[in-house]
């Protein structure tokens, strides 16, 4: 088998993938296949309350806050998001530029409303992020968004960013449950979940019960945060095998791993061996992201031209390292790092690494 270092859908830990390979066949304790078992169900009930619950306890949620599973990936936040906190207000949101996604981000949130990018690093190829001292936030914005992990770019925020008295709505897609986060501090966090936590067709949005007091009346059913609170995300038919995949996440990031802080320590241990290899690498191996903002969970990097990458990719895959080259949108070389991926895998990659610039050197 290969190994799973894809930027998009993650690699998922061993032990959840038997599982899920039983529940293909049948869920032990309904005896009928997971494909197959209706959302109506007092089971799938249930499944949404645990998956609910290990939640709020692995994040250390405040009880004010909505758990919603919902579908439309995290694309359709970026639209359900300023068309409940910025239809209508009299001062922009505030946005950061800081990748390819937050990119995606402001550009529907423009649809819904004005606007204000409070720093943008595409001039500078999203190299790096911002510190705090370039950051003038407004106390008027009805709330600032940012990306706590730009993906494609390997850069990630390793502290919260806004003021206390603006809400902050933050994408955690590629990095949420990857470490503790400080929820409390957030009005809203959204993830889909083809990165860390399962497989695409859910997205996880924890919404504060005061965001959506103060949202329009006349929102499209789907589109309201209310509607799914109120129905506990089985406002319409959820996509329920997705949602027990996550469930089973969760309780291996409780009952095998720990807890969070023990899967962020693991999380260092990976991208500390990677970083390694670059940095002792004299050069072969470039970083992208400046060393105060790399991700712990895309490591993005180039070699000193595309031939030679395209080469280190082909021997790369033959090794049996599958999903290693950078977004279409960068090119180069992103190896993901989600929380299924072992620490042994990456040791093998690492090793394989060392190999190549030997035998290329
Ligand atoms: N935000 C981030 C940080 C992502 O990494 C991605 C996809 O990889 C998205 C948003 C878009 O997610 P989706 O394809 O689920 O809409």
């Amino acid at each position: 088998n290969h190994l799973n270092f894809s930027g998009g859908p993650g690699a998922l830990p061993e032990s959840v993938l038997l599982q899920v390979q039983q529940s293909i066949i049948a869920v032990p304790e309904v005896g009928l296949s997971i494909l197959g078992i209706s959302h109506r169900s007092d089971w799938f009930a249930s499944v949404v309350a645990e998956l609910e619950g290990n939640i709020r306890e692995l994040m250390g949620l405040p009880e004010d806050f909505h758990v919603l599973f919902l579908q439309g990936g995290a694309t359709q936040q970026f639209s359900m998001i300023p068309m409940t906190l910025l239809r209508g207000k009299p001062h922009p949101a505030e946005y950061l530029h800081t990748g390819y996604w937050s990119g995606k981000a402001l550009a529907e949130a423009r649809r819904e409303g004005a606007i204000r990018v409070l720093w943008s690093g595409e001039a500078s190829g999203f190299r790096r992020l911002p510190g705090d001292e370039e950051l003038a936030y407004s106390p008027d914005a009805p709330y600032l968004h940012y990306i706590s992990n730009e993906t494609v770019e390997g850069l990630q925020f390793h502290r919260v960013l806004g003021r206390d008295d603006v809400p902050r709505v933050c994408d955690m897609s590629s990095d949420f449950l990857s470490q503790p986060c400080e929820a409390e501090r957030y009005s809203l966090i959204y993830a889909h979940a083809q990165k860390n936590i399962g497989p695409a067709g859910v997205t996880v949005v924890l919404v504060r019960d005061g965001v959506l007091k103060n949202a329009p009346a006349d929102l499209p059913g789907f589109l309201d945060y209310r509607s799914h609170a109120q129905a506990h995300s089985i406002f319409n038919t959820p996509p329920v095998f997705a949602i027990y995949v996550v469930l089973l996440i969760t309780r291996w990031l409780r009952n095998e791993i720990g807890g969070l802080s023990r899967m962020a320590e693991i999380n260092r241990s990976k991208a500390g061996l990677m970083y390694r290899r670059l940095d002792d690498s004299h050069g072969f191996y470039r970083g992208r992201a400046e060393t105060q903002d790399r991700s712990l969970m895309n490591v993005t990097f180039n070699l000193a031209t595309p031939e030679l990458e395209q080469r280190f990719l082909a021997a790369a895959q033959a090794a049996g390292f599958s999903g290693l080259s950078g977004h279409r949108s960068t090119g180069g070389i992103r190896a993901s790092l989600y929380n299924g991926l072992t620490l042994s895998a990456v040791e093998q990659l690492t090793g394989f690494m060392e190999d190549f610039q030997r035998k290329a050197g």
